[in-house]
């Protein structure tokens, strides 16, 4: 006879980050930016990383995006060893697999919103068709159509963010990185765009990692942890 016992289903986390060690320079004017930094999130978790300025929260997102490589130290992205990675397999690997959010937006000045939406998609040779659709969709569920045509320089803040994360989220990433969104813009325009990232991880379980000095911010998130000195100190 079977067991009638169910067995949990067992799903690998999104992200594991392993005795991660980031030194910039050398010898005397070495600086050790991550000591021994050890992280794990799980699939449709929203995490955010606090610590003060310095304490290595830029460089680990990063490294996590595999646009750096640990000085020592293994990270591994849904199964793959992002650090192991050449510069070319880790800029696929990225294109597919990972949509970053800056504090400054990085949007391209001259181009409209629904053509900076479209950047991803272009760069990963997806058919014209195909990027109409999957723009408009991502335009539309941040509450962006209206604003398609128009350049950055049109929007607010806020808009700008959100462009920013319609872009982020338009080639369906499995992780969300988000390193200080927030932090150029006021309390109203935070709110909307944490509640758009939050929309983002539960309607359809995606990963989120968000680096942010801003407690409101931080509560949006399943979970804070903390860097300091280059170590999570509540892991
Ligand atoms: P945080 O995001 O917590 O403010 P960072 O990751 O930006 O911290 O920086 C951690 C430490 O590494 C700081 O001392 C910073 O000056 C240094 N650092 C960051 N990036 C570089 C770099 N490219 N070259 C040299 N030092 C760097």
């Amino acid at each position: 006879m079977t067991s009638a016992i169910p067995v949990p289903a067992m799903t690998a986390p999104a992200v594991v980050a392993q005795h991660v060690q980031k030194v910039y320079g050398s010898g005397s004017a070495a600086i050790w930016a991550l000591r021994d930094a050890s992280l794990t999130v799980h699939a449709g978790e929203f995490v955010a990383i606090m610590g003060p300025s310095g304490s290595g929260k830029s460089t680990l997102l990063q490294l996590l995006a595999g646009l750096d490589v640990p000085t020592a130290g293994t990270i591994v992205l849904h199964g793959r060893c992002v650090s192991a990675m050449s510069d070319d397999q880790a800029t696929a690997f990225r294109r597919r697999h990972v949509g970053f959010v800056y504090q400054s937006f990085n949007l391209f000045a001259d181009l409209t919103v629904e053509e900076n939406v479209a950047v991803p998609l272009m760069l990963d040779g997806s058919r014209p068709a195909e990027i109409r659709v999957r723009v408009a969709d991502a335009l539309a569920r941040l509450g962006l159509s209206g604003r398609r045509e128009h350049t950055p320089g049109r929007l607010s803040g806020g808009e700008m963010q959100r462009v920013a994360i319609a872009r982020a989220l338009v080639s369906e990433p499995a992780v969300i990185l988000a390193d200080e969104p927030t932090g150029n813009l006021d309390s109203a325009s935070s709110e909307r765009v944490l509640r758009d990232l939050r929309r983002a991880v539960d309607e359809t379980g995606r990963t989120a990692i968000m680096v942010t000095h801003d407690p409101a911010a931080a509560a949006h998130a399943d979970r804070i942890t903390r860097l300091r000195d280059g170590v999570f100190v509540d892991a």
